[in-house]
């Protein structure tokens, strides 16, 4: 029976890959890359000589069903993506479901679990609760304000999102702006950047503080960012 790999690569660092998901991408018959060209990166750092191909979010139906064709010629595949984990916020999980929908017990999906930016930030934020809401990226334009409104006023709860350099001091602003509204002007929020990099740090404090430190030093809005907005006490 033919298998379906699903493995996490590094989200900065190309130490931080496990030894069975070396082991894995150089035995399979294929690799399906976000973007071969970055993945080739850290294929070539473990000198894995595998063959690849490319699969991301504008792959569309024609590319899955090709996939669907290859696992049921009893080919293994392996999923990856530019870092992380598949399927996060990241191409895997339509092709996961088709998969499953189509060949159903014929084919084994496995994970090969590694890092992921979601799991690396919120275990050096050091939440005060378990629970979370992670959202992936905020929308761009519509349903953003309405998300916001939604964070602010969920005043006991955590929220986890991702968020890019372009659009980090614009998304403090909007905190800020939404947390006031419902006066919790000092809720704490965490800037997870750069995780496993060389400029990796984790800012803390109230949007309007995070404001002034970032205005202060053009190179913390730089970078991958998790935020993670805490729960106001
Ligand atoms: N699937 C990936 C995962 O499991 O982490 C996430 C992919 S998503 C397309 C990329 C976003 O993840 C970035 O815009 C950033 O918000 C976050 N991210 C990825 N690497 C990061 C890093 N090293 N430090 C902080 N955030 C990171």
């Amino acid at each position: 029976m033919s298998t379906l790999y699903v493995v996490g690569t590094p989200i900065g660092n190309l130490e931080d890959i496990t030894l069975r998901a070396i082991r894995i991408l150089g035995e399979v018959d294929l690799i399906l890359c976000e973007d071969t060209r970055t993945s080739r990166t850290l294929l070539n750092k473990y000198d894995i000589k595998t063959s690849t191909m490319s699969f991301h979010t504008h792959s569309g139906l024609a590319k899955i069903d090709k996939i669907i064709e290859m696992l049921k010629e009893g080919k293994d595949l392996a999923l990856i993506t530019d870092a992380g984990t598949p399927a996060i916020s990241d191409p895997g999980s339509l092709l996961v479901s088709k998969v499953r929908d189509e060949m159903g017990e014929d084919v084994q999906i496995k994970t090969v679990p590694g890092p992921s930016a979601l799991t690396a930030a919120l275990s050096i934020v050091g939440l005060p609760d378990h629970q979370f809401t992670f959202i992936g990226f905020l929308p761009h334009k519509k349903g953003r304000e309405t998300l916001f409104s939604k964070i602010a006023d969920s005043k006991k709860e955590s929220f986890v999102f991702y968020e890019s350099t372009h659009r980090i001091e614009k998304t403090l602003e909007s905190l800020k702006e939404h947390f006031e509204k419902v006066e919790t002007p000092a809720r704490k929020i965490y800037l997870a950047r750069e995780l496993t990099k060389m400029f990796e740090e984790c800012l803390v404090g109230s949007a309007e503080e995070l404001i002034e430190k970032t205005k202060a030093d053009s190179n913390k809005v730089r970078g991958e960012f998790v935020v993670v907005v805490g729960p106001n006490f």
